[in-house]
């Protein structure tokens, strides 16, 4: 029995020479005593601090934390790791922003899985890289079974395939990027073969108005020209009109333009609305038009035990984006891209002598980074793998469900209450709404309120709320992820919200004096 509880033996600790100097520090057989010891007392501090978490945010301001980061000398190491963790309270866990809080409704962030964290602990330890077989062995198998298991879970055949990303906005870049090359490479099959710098600027991507802006920034890094990518105009449903992508489909045609893919978003950010798959999936097929399927927010439906036909017409995409650090409840970084004919993914293929040369390809040796924009990539797999070995994709399935309950419940609360309007029902998790002023001259502060209102309610670190505009407008936005949140929290919320705005108004107090008060 060891002095921080676990019945465990250091094995033959005894007989190991005690490392001295820094050689103390490195994980390795001689140091799991130190390495034991050091972690317990980490997650202790942890544990400790999330028991006693009051509220999601302190509210501190930047000003006030900025100097205690700068005051530290990193030239001089506090050598215990009990000094760091102490010094760590002030400048990190002391104020940072808790997702487990059930007043935490601000971004796409989930509270997290304990299966996950410990998936998460062994991944770390034990640092496999995912680029090749010789640096993970087990490792890239289970990768590729879960890539297996969600390629089925979107309906996919058995050519699919999919390697895991950083992020929703990598596994759009690398969907975007194949669709490129997948254009490119028709395009020169013909007799008239346009070069490549011909095509580049006339290649365009079409997305909803709603859709992510990582679909920009994809489209700059690919060497897209300012104009490539086209937004079509959604309904007041806030989802992409079906007719809207057909007139740009044959405007791109007569303009001589080449739609390299339309991005459909399953779950868009600020409104959990998903495309119309099916009509938009027929429309690709009839333009012969690569169709990209950004699930990052809606991918926790394909285990959803009640709405999982949303995401009816996945299976007709070319490409998914899924974030299971969204809404699978894992936490960063979790994501994959998944393809239907996973042949495509030889876009991303490079032979480095070193690494993974031809001959291994033909030798079916498995290595990742044959399919990855990534070379030296972490197991984030592993946390998804004990996800599901421990509570199976039925339990993960549950919790989402549940917050996509409370947010239909929540939204009937905030239709009825004379003091906001709200937008859009979602059919996902979130909530966009506004503190309307009573009509009157006050009516003309909304914006103001609104956004005084969200900054008021941070800097008392009672809730934290997202922001966003609709139509030109300033909203205020509940992303629900916690299946602790109850109704209750939500309508302390809302009054509180109301409270502040509402004093704004009274009282007209200028934005810059919040932010002083803050
Ligand atoms: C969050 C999000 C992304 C970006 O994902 P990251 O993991 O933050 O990089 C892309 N698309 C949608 C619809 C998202 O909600």
């Amino acid at each position: 029995m060891t002095s921080w509880g676990h019945p465990v033996d250091p094995p033959s600790a005894a007989a190991v020479p005690e490392a001295a100097g820094a050689r103390q520090h490195l994980f390795n057989h001689a140091t799991m005593d130190r390495y034991r010891r050091t972690l317990a007392a980490g997650i202790d501090r942890v544990a400790t601090r999330v028991a006693g978490v009051d509220r999601p945010f302190s509210g501190i301001s930047p000003s006030a934390l900025a100097p205690e980061v700068s005051a530290i000398d990193l030239e001089r190491p506090l050598a215990d790791p009990a000094a760091a963790l102490d010094e760590l309270e002030d400048v990190y866990l002391r104020d940072a922003v808790y997702f487990h809080h059930p007043r935490y409704l601000a971004h796409l962030n989930c509270p997290v899985v304990i299966p996950a964290l410990l998936g998460e602990a062994v991944l770390t330890a034990v640092n496999s890289s995912l680029d090749t077989w010789d640096q993970s062995a087990g490792g890239t198998l289970i990768e590729r079974r879960l890539i297996d298991w969600t390629a089925g879970r979107v309906g996919y055949g058995d050519a699919a395939d999919g390697v895991f990303t950083s992020g929703g906005t990598q596994s759009n870049l690398h969907a975007l990027l194949l669709a490129r090359e997948e254009a490119c490479a028709y395009a020169e099959v013909g007799a008239t073969a346009p070069a490549r710098n011909d095509l580049l600027p006339r290649l365009r991507v079409i997305a909803s108005e709603a859709g992510h802006f990582s679909v920009q920034k994809a489209a700059k890094l690919l060497g897209l020209g300012p104009d490539a990518v086209i937004t079509v105009q959604t309904g007041r449903d806030r989802r992409m009109r079906p007719a809207a992508l057909a007139r740009e489909l044959e405007r791109c045609r007569r303009e001589n333009l080449v739609v390299m893919t339309v991005v459909a978003t399953a779950g868009t950010t600020d409104f959990g609305t998903i495309d119309p798959l099916p009509e938009v999936a027929d429309l690709c097929a009839r333009a012969g038009t690569w169709l990209h399927v950004d699930a990052a927010y809606g991918c926790g439906l394909l285990v959803s035990g009640t709405r999982r036909h949303l995401l009816d017409g996945i299976e007709r995409a070319d490409s998914v984006t899924v974030d299971f650090h969204k809404s699978f409840f894992q936490p960063v970084s979790s994501s994959a891209l998944l393809v239907r004919d996973g042949a495509v993914l030889r876009h991303a293929t490079y032979h480095a002598d070193y690494l993974n040369p031809a001959r291994m390809t033909e030798q079916r040796v498995p290595n990742q980074v044959d399919k990855s924009i990534q070379t030296t990539r972490r197991f984030d797999a592993l946390k998804l793998w004990m996800t599901l070995r421990v509570m199976g994709p039925d339990g993960v399935g549950e919790l989402f469900d549940e917050v996509v309950d409370r947010t239909e419940a929540a939204w009937d609360l905030l239709a009825a209450d004379a003091r906001f309007e709200v937008v859009t029902k979602s059919q996902l998790s979130t909530l966009v709404f506004r503190y309307l002023p009573p009509d009157g001259p006050g009516r003309e502060l909304a914006d103001d309120a609104n956004l005084y209102a969200r900054e008021a309610l941070a800097a008392s670190g009672a809730a934290v709320v997202a922001g966003t505009k609709v139509d030109g407008r300033h909203y205020l936005k509940f992303t629900l992820l916690n299946p602790e949140t109850t109704l209750d929290d939500i309508a302390h919320v809302i009054d509180l919200i109301a409270g502040h705005a509402g004093r704004y108004v009274d009282d007209r107090v200028p934005l810059e004096a919040c932010a002083q008060a803050g």
